[in-house]
């Protein structure tokens, strides 16, 4: 008798996928590995160390030092990265999964199997971890989180965050992944229903998409904040008009998931977000999508479509398919002549960043023709056109991130970190189109086989992508 076992059988077997995890590793007695050769970012803020050596410990890094000064254990392997630049893994603090199948946006896509595919594609780009706001049903997000697939980003997850009733997130069909909520004692219960999920922060949405729909109300948000506060829960908000971020500093909220989008940020906004020691993830590559810095425009950049189909791609190319702007809907300014939103946004994260607020890596992948992963890397440069050096984007987008996704050990290559670390053919201290030059990425210790993952994409008629 034949054994007939279930698809879904044999891809939790295989930890979701038939494909390898991670690429065949050096042969090592020691279980560590030693890499030498490398110029090494510690951190985004430090002086690389050149021609560097360190050592890997299963999934930490043990020792960092110049070659010559960290001695490998009997039986250790050993990895040459001469002529490369190492630094930290990216951590993007604002992101989405599950909805995204190639060129199909739909909640049906939701599965186990579609998020562990996108954790791949972050991975591919040298993402290591990703929160997602607010639009997880069910569990998937939370066992991911808690038991992470190798080769694949680490998740954190909002699980659902707070909307009125229908007005959630932007896409319809992550409209109703959000809390309903009309009463404050339901908000609250729903707060305590994700504290004892154990998610990692709270979403809300406070947002009338132009109009369309309900804003949720001060008395709702107030009273989300003040339960998650109870639980020890940080709450993070999109939000889009400047009255509305006013009112949000002023309740307490912990973090903007956008910057403010119909005006710019004056003194006083910007000073009280600092004073509250609140975090933003500026999220700019979405509504900068037609921004053209690149001497190859990003839509035409080789390594997009390495992981994704011509057919995604084309649908985000201006004069094909979907017009990019259509993602915002709001993205352009209201009169020639006046600042764009997009414009808005550098100039007040270029205000926040002078006075010192937490600002970290934040993308928004996982919306409808976005590209999980490749989206974190052209952030890096959107950031930048807001005058933020490529130091202080690195460390947004590798330690401050990281703390604010609370994973003490990432963001940094230090002795006792997560060995999660990506090796380019480039330094992105000279140019951040430098982060585009991925030749390896390691994650926990363990290479990601980004060949086989680049494999089955291009192979996939565009269903698997
Ligand atoms: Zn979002």
């Amino acid at each position: 008798m034949r054994l007939i076992v279930p698809a879904a059988v044999v891809l939790a077997m295989a930890g979701s996928s038939p494909y390898r995890a991670a690429a065949p590793q050096p042969s090592s007695t020691s279980g560590a590995t030693l890499f030498t050769g490398a110029r090494l970012i510690v951190e985004g803020d430090r002086p690389p160390i050149e021609d560097s050596a360190f050592l890997v410990d299963g999934s930490r890094i043990t020792e960092v030092g110049r070659r010559g000064d960290v001695q490998a254990p009997a039986g250790a392997a050993r990895v040459d990265l001469s002529g490369t630049t190492v630094m930290p893994a990216l951590v993007n603090a604002h992101g989405h999964v599950g909805f995204q199948k190639d060129v199909s946006f739909d909640k049906a896509n939701y599965s186990r199997e579609t998020i562990v595919n996108q954790l791949r594609q972050y991975a591919y780009y040298g993402v290591g971890a990703v929160m997602t706001a607010g639009t997880d049903a069910g569990d998937i997000s939370y066992e991911l989180r808690d038991q992470p697939v190798p080769g694949a980003a680490l998740v954190r997850t909002a699980g659902r965050g707070f909307a009125m009733p229908n007005a959630g997130p932007g896409g319809a069909a992550m409209r109703d992944s959000a809390y309903g909520v009309t009463t404050e004692a339901e908000a609250r219960r729903y707060v305590a229903e994700l504290a004892a999920k154990r998610a990692d922060q709270v979403k809300i949405w406070v947002d009338d998409r132009n109009g369309s729909v309900q804003k949720l109300t001060p008395n709702l948000y107030r009273a989300i904040i003040d339960e998650a506060h109870k639980h020890k829960l940080r709450v993070m908000a999109h939000v889009y008009y400047l009255t509305d971020a006013r009112d949000l500093v002023e309740s307490g909220v912990d973090g903007f998931l956008h910057s403010v989008r119909d005006a710019e940020m004056d003194d006083a906004l910007v000073a009280r977000i600092k004073q509250k020691g609140m975090y933003i993830t500026p999220n700019l590559s979405i509504n900068g999508r037609g921004a053209a810095t690149q001497t190859v425009p990003w839509y035409d950049d080789p390594i997009l479509a390495q992981v994704f189909s011509p057919a995604a791609i084309a649908r985000v190319r201006p004069g094909q398919g979907q017009n990019p702007a259509a993602a915002t809907g709001r993205g352009n300014a209201a009169s020639p002549g006046a600042p764009s939103s997009y414009e808005m946004q550098i100039r007040s994260l270029a205000k926040l960043k002078k006075a010192g607020v937490t600002i970290a890596l934040g993308d928004d992948s996982g919306i409808q023709n976005s590209f999980p992963g490749y989206a974190a890397l052209q952030q890096l440069e959107r950031m930048a056109e807001s005058g933020m050096t490529p130091q202080q984007v690195l460390v947004a987008a590798t330690r401050t991130a990281a703390e604010v996704l609370r994973l003490n050990d990432m963001g940094s290559l230090a002795p006792g970190k997560s060995a999660s670390f990506v090796v380019l053919d480039g330094n992105p201290l000279d140019s951040l189109a430098n982060a585009r030059k991925i030749s390896k990425v390691y994650l926990r210790g363990q290479e990601v086989d980004r060949a086989a993952l680049r494999a089955q994409w291009t192979k996939s008629t565009g269903g698997s992508r």
